[in-house]
């Protein structure tokens, strides 16, 4: 099964993190960036020195994903910081 994008670990979608901000970054990866930090709360926590970080919780709000993708990513990553 081909895995959806968002279900990148942890460090790639930090790789995103730049390119985000200088909106860069294509609509559907700007999408699967938001999708992991609303989901992840590592990610967010290491987002906490950047201000945009509450703003990207919030506009994934504005834009709601598919329920099925948002419970199949915390599935993952809730897979993904027991494996730590
Ligand atoms: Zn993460």
């Amino acid at each position: 099964m081909q895995m959806p994008a968002v279900l990148k670990h942890c460090e790639d979608v930090r790789d995103y993190l730049m390119d985000y901000l200088d909106g860069k970054l294509p609509k559907s990866d700007a999408f699967i960036f938001r999708l992991h930090m609303f989901l992840c709360s590592k990610c967010r926590r290491y987002m906490g020195r950047y201000k945009t970080s509450v703003e990207l919780a919030q506009h994934i709000l504005d834009d709601p994903p598919p329920l099925e993708l948002i419970n199949l990513t915390a599935e993952f990553l809730k897979k993904q910081s027991k494996d730590e």
